[in-house]
Parts: C-alpha cells; structure tokens; sequence
C-alpha cells in the first residue's frame, strides 16, 4: 500500500514509561460548561447544594452537546465565569470537595442491546474524543449509514503525549472488550487499531488481548506525524480514501479513540460518566513528567504542582500537544474532558520572520494530503477562489507539517486555514 507523506517529529515523550498516576483531589473543582465541540451546557445545580460523582450539573439543551457531571462529591460554591482559550465566556460550576467521593444513586450500569441504546447511552454518559478532539462520540453512533470497519486510534504521534500508550498498555483489556461491545451491537465486521510501529509493546499487548476476540486486528503503522489524524489513520489502516468534504463515517468506517473506546466499557460496566481523565504534564518547567488521572475540572496549577513544576519560571502552558496544542492564557484554566497534556515551558516559541520561498519541495513532500502549500498560499494572497478549490484547500487538515519544515519559515498552514475559510464564505 502507498503511505501517505508526514514527518518525523524529535522524540519527546518523556512520560511514556511512566504509569498512570492517581491525583489527590484538590481543594477546588472548576467545571466548564463547554468542554466539547459545540454547545455549552446550562448549569443545572445552585451554590451550596450537595453533589454527588456523577451527578448531571450542566445540562445539555441542544443535540451538539452532551451533560457535563460533577467529578468530586461535595458543595457548590458558585457558578462563575470561565474564559476559554479563545477568550469566549462561559459559566462553570465550581465545588469544594468533601473528600468522600460519594457516588450518585443514578450511576448504574446502562442497558446496551442495540445501537440506538448505544447512542443514548454515549450521550447520556459525556462522552467526548478524549484523542484530544472533543467531538460528540453519541453522534457517530447515531448515524444511519452501515458501519463496516471500526478503526480504533492508538497513533499517538504528537510530541509530549501519552495518555493513549499508557491506556493501550494498562488497559487493554478494557479496549478491546469496548471493540467487542461496539463490533457486536452495531454488526461491524472487522476491527482495525492503529499503533505506531515504534510502540512495540502496546502492539502486543493488544494483540494479545485481542487473540480471543474474532475480527479485531492490530495494524502497525508508521512512526510519522500526523498518523493519528483520521483520513491518514483510515487510509493506512482500510487502504480507502476518505473524499474530500467527507468524514470516514460517510464510507462506512467509525473512528474512535483508543481511550474513548476504553471509556465507553467502563461506562458500560459502572455507569460512572465522563468525570476525569488521564493527562500528560510536560515540558521544560516539569523536572519529571508523568501521566496523572485527574477529576475533571482540577485547576492545572493543582496539575503542575504535583508534577513539581516551576511554576515561577513559567512563560508558557498549552494544552494538548507540541503542533496541535492550544496556549493557555493562565494559570487559571481546569483540566477538561478532551485534554490529553499539559505543558509548562519555560521559554516562550518565537517564530522567525517569514523570507521569500526558495521553491525547496519540502511542504509538498511533507503533506499528508498531497496538497502544495506554496500554490494555495499564493492563491490565497490573491483571494483566487476558483484557484483554491481547483488545489483541493478543503482536504487541509491543519496538520501544520508544511509550516515545519519551511526553511523561509512561512506561515503556511496558518494560510491556509484562511483560505479554508475563505472558500466556506465563497
Ligand atoms: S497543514 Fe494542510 S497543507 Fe500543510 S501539510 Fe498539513 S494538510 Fe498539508
Ligand atoms: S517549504 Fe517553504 S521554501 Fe520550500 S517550497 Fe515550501 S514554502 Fe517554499
């Protein structure tokens, strides 16, 4: 099979040997009503009332979106406001723990027997991409198309992050009884988990787990960013092409993540929903970094702390990982459901000032998409939309890899997420 283009990123993952470590609850929660792509939930408890672990205290009231749940038992202080990194305002329960972590009576396990029990359950349970992406699980099984491949998301090839290598290798007994679950009620024939062949021992450990199962294989893949992005992981996972405009559902293929996957299990045995998370803290102002499970909503400077971050030192904290992560404004930010790391540096990243292309080919031979990143950036300078969507710009999926290995340090993939947008507003 032809494999797609993509880059070597250096190695990073200090945390990769590293177990899952449990938090100590903090002396605060914070819980945003927006921890997912869409819309934000409506508070649905008041300050001083009891809560349980949980317990639904944002209420969705919109299909894009799903119930936020408290992660600690204990009392509400108050719902304040919270900023996003993009600077939108939304409410967010905060909760002083009692430190008992009484489980709410609710929280029992949900029948499954068929896909719209799936669905439901999955809505009713939180869920969101813990790969980072914090799409709405419920509504890839809510759709009405045949699923045939089920390709489970173990490529974690960001640097820093390990959250899925972790969960691939503590926990796999649970991913693939999760495969199994999913393979079973929605009559899927085959599933594919991706892993990055330089994860040797998640490869076997899976493979392991999966020998009992019938259908369920596991499909090394190459160490190369952005291996985990969908269209890639469908293409060298199935050999079928994603069309552009089109999600891998539209051909038939459901794409989880290996943790959500794991998480949806769980549920499925406990009934405990979505109310923490497991995050990896790096960076140069974290002395030992490390993967902590973390109650949905714990402060990140409570995070950084336990990691023995400097947090003096600080000059810059992202969530998510080295190309794909987000800059966090403060100190003041929580831990959401989708965040898979958290990094603390201690030097800011400049960009240098962009010069004149030298026409080198390398952000064509980097791009996962066979795009050229030089033509659309010149097509977008002349706002030529027949030209941009004669380059095929909609298949960008901001990977970022051109903007990398730009020697004339152009801004490229910046570029074209405008001329994405220009063409959306055409
Ligand atoms: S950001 Fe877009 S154009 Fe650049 S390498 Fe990634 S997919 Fe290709
Ligand atoms: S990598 Fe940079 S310098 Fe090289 S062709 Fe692309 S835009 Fe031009």
């Amino acid at each position: 099979m032809k494999r797609l283009n993509g880059i070597r990123l250096p190695k990073s993952k200090r945390a990769q040997n590293k177990q899952i470590t449990v938090l100590p609850l903090p002396k605060l929660i914070r819980i945003p009503m927006l921890m997912h792509m869409g819309e934000p939930c409506v508070p649905c408890v008041e300050p001083d009332e009891y809560v349980y672990v949980g317990q639904e205290i944002g209420r969705a009231e919109s299909d894009k979106a799903v119930p936020i749940h408290s992660s600690v038992s204990g009392n509400v202080s108050v719902i304040s406001e919270y900023s996003l990194p993009d600077g939108t305002k939304v409410p967010a329960v905060e909760i002083i723990p009692d430190g008992l972590q009484v489980i709410h009576p609710d929280c029992i396990p949900p029948k499954i027997s068929n896909q719209k029990e799936l669905a439901d359950a999955a809505r009713k349970s939180g869920c969101v991409g813990l790969g980072g992406s914090g799409d709405l699980t419920y509504q890839k099984f809510s759709r009405s198309e045949k699923m045939n491949i089920l390709v489970l998301n173990g490529a974690e090839c960001e640097c820093f992050l390990s959250t899925d290598l972790r969960q691939m290798l503590e926990n796999a007994e649970q991913i693939i009884s999760g495969a199994a679950m999913i393979q079973k009620i929605m009559k899927i024939k085959e599933v594919l988990i991706g892993v990055q062949s330089n994860q040797p021992a998640a490869i076997q450990v899976l493979t392991q787990a999966a020998e009992k199962q019938k259908g369920i294989t596991v499909c090394p893949l190459p160490p190369l960013y952005p291996q985990g992005e969908k269209k890639v992981l469908v293409f060298h996972t199935t050999g079928l092409v994603v069309p552009e405009g089109q999600e891998p559902e539209d051909i038939g293929v459901l794409v989880l993540n290996v943790s959500t996957c794991a998480f949806l299990y769980q549920y499925a045995q406990t009934g405990i929903p979505l109310v923490e998370r497991v995050v990896t803290v790096d960076g140069n102002a974290v002395p030992k970094a490390c993967n902590l499970q973390v109650p949905v909503g714990t402060p990140i400077i409570d995070v950084l702390s336990y990691a023995s971050c400097e947090l003096d030192l600080v000059k810059e904290i992202y969530s998510g990982g080295a190309m794909t992560g987000v800059c966090y404004p403060a100190f003041r930010a929580s831990v959401v459901k989708p965040q898979n790391g958290l990094v603390a540096m201690k030097t800011v990243s400049k960009r240098k000032a962009p010069t004149d292309c030298i026409r080198c080919g390398k952000c064509l031979s980097a791009c996962p998409m066979n795009l050229m990143p030089t033509e659309i950036d010149r097509s977008y300078q002349k706002r030529d939309v027949a030209a941009l969507t004669d380059l095929h710009t909609g298949l960008c999926m901001n990977c970022g890899c051109c903007t990398y290995v730009c020697p004339a340090n152009r801004p490229l993939s910046e570029t074209i997420q405008q001329a994405k947008l220009l063409l959306s507003n055409a």
